[in-house]
């Protein structure tokens, strides 16, 4: 592995929220033994203070830059959103939040990457985590048993067919006349080379991000938050849907983080090890599995020792690491930060 900003064992901390002091929470998380603080780039104005406090107390820093998901250009340019095969946009019902650029438009992706090499140059984080780096899907709420016919396919808005009537593979016939009807021919009779083409797409973006990161920094450590399904699960949906090709994807990055929130995507808890491992056999790389403490999206509990099956899992080898999803669920819940110091330390005991 190339990238000499990680660790032999990583225990992985995200923050998103400026809702805590960011001076003395660096050293709660070392204390917890916490190596790497994953911070969102919408922290705030107090983003500089709280790195510069991670740096002090011996913690590793990356930013996560949400690459598609940026609701303040949606607002700006309603065409960026992505639409699709059923009639649908990118966006969770009346959302802000959560709402997603079409990765194909490379307008947007311009001036993002611009944004990312500036926030590098201030910042000079240890890491890029590169989130939201794929097409529009609410994985969230995708049931195990969910039909894949039923998963909405993205993106066919006007940028996109203008791209693909541009491309050989994607001759519209003449019957096909509207969006829908595109989009059902191209699903029906041209999906492996859509898929192909999109995760063609993804992977360029991810490539011209990693380019720009590494012109500022050139040993700056780089991961993409995969979303966590196998290679196999709805009919090969992670490429298929997400437009994420593991394989295409390892070479650009170091790690790879699958987002393993058991609780909210109804798996049992030892799940998040059948995730890393696909991982694993896809990317040729790290995979540190993203875990997730409390209960979001969906209605609690989860019991301290529910919370310990979760982690194990997730420590379990090939794993060199994980990623804790997050400090704002975990930070006043002692029972879960015991189970995380606990583990962290018998982990780096057997290491
Ligand atoms: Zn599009």
């Amino acid at each position: 592995m190339h990238n000499r900003a990680m660790p032999p064992l990583m225990f992985g901390m995200k923050v998103y929220l400026p809702d805590d002091d960011p001076r003395s929470m660096p050293a709660r998380m070392r204390g917890l033994g916490v190596t790497t603080v994953f911070c969102g780039d919408e922290y705030g104005p107090k983003l500089p203070a709280f790195r510069e406090a991670c740096a002090r107390a011996g913690l590793q820093f990356y930013l996560i830059a949400t690459v598609f998901r940026d609701p303040k250009a949606l607002a700006a340019d309603p065409t960026l959103l992505s639409l699709g095969s059923a009639g649908g946009v990118s966006r969770w019902r009346d959302s802000e939040f959560y709402q997603l650029v079409c990765p194909a438009r490379d307008d947007y992706l311009d001036r993002r990457i611009e944004k990312t090499h500036l926030d590098i140059e201030f910042l000079r984080p240890d890491g890029l985590s590169l989130d939201f780096i794929r097409y529009y899907v609410r994985r969230e709420q995708t049931v195990p048993d969910h039909p894949p016919e039923a998963i909405e396919k993205f993106c066919f808005c006007d940028h996109c067919l203008a791209i693909m009537r541009a491309l050989p593979a994607f001759a519209f016939p003449h019957a096909a006349r509207d969006r829908r009807a595109k989009a059902a021919w191209v699903l029906e009779s041209r999906r492996e080379e859509w898929t192909a083409w999109r995760c063609g797409i993804i992977a360029r973006a991810v490539s011209r991000l990693a380019g720009a990161a590494r012109s500022v920094a050139p040993n700056i450590g780089l991961a993409i938050h995969g979303v966590p399904w196998t290679s196999e699960e709805y009919d090969g949906a992670r490429r298929v849907v997400a437009g994420q090709d593991i394989g295409m994807l390892a070479p650009l990055v170091d790690f790879f983080h699958p987002m393993c929130y058991f609780h909210m995507m109804r798996r049992r808890p030892e799940w998040t090890h059948d995730i890393a491992v696909d991982y694993a056999r896809s990317a040729g790389r790290p995979v540190l599995p993203c875990v997730q403490v409390n209960p979001f999206f969906r209605k609690g509990p989860i019991a301290p020792a529910t919370f310990r099956r979760h982690v194990e899992a997730a420590l379990k080898p090939p794993s060199p690491g994980i990623n804790v999803w997050e400090w704002a669920l975990l930070k006043d819940d002692p029972a879960k930060v015991d189970v995380l110091k606990s583990e962290f330390e018998r982990a780096a005991a057997s290491a």
